[in-house]
């Protein structure tokens, strides 16, 4: 299921962000519940030069869903790991594998996982 919507915050560093660019429908893998998707969403962020306040800002706002500063969050907690629909495979596959995106240090003290 891939979610229509895509609320970004307005901050002054909105303007520097990788995602800012990116065409509104394209967007939709930030709120994706595909993990090809979340895995390009969290591609995007790993070069992005503002994933330090936007990870800041999510995790303050206890974000519900979605792809923010490299991590996946639901329900205001960080998810390490996201597992396919249906019965897990015994040896998993490429495409099952989320990229792993390093949290600031500086935040790592504030971060919530589930
Ligand atoms: S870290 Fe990701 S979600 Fe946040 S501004 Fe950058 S590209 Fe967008």
């Amino acid at each position: 299921m891939t979610l229509t919507t895509f609320e970004y915050p307005l901050e002054e560093w909105q303007a520097l962000a990788s995602c800012s660019g990116i065409p509104g429908t394209v967007k939709n893998m930030f709120f994706s519940e595909e993990i090809h998707e979340i895995s390009q969403a969290k591609s995007v962020c790993a070069s992005c030069p503002v994933i330090s306040p936007c990870l800041k800002g999510a995790i303050e706002r206890e974000e519900p869903c979605g792809v923010w500063g490299g991590q996946l969050f639901m329900n205001g907690k960080v998810l390490m790991i996201k597992r396919r629909r249906g019965r897990p495979s015994k040896i998993p596959r490429p495409e099952e594998q989320m990229p792993q995106i390093p949290v600031p240090e500086d935040l790592q003290d504030l971060l919530k996982t589930a």
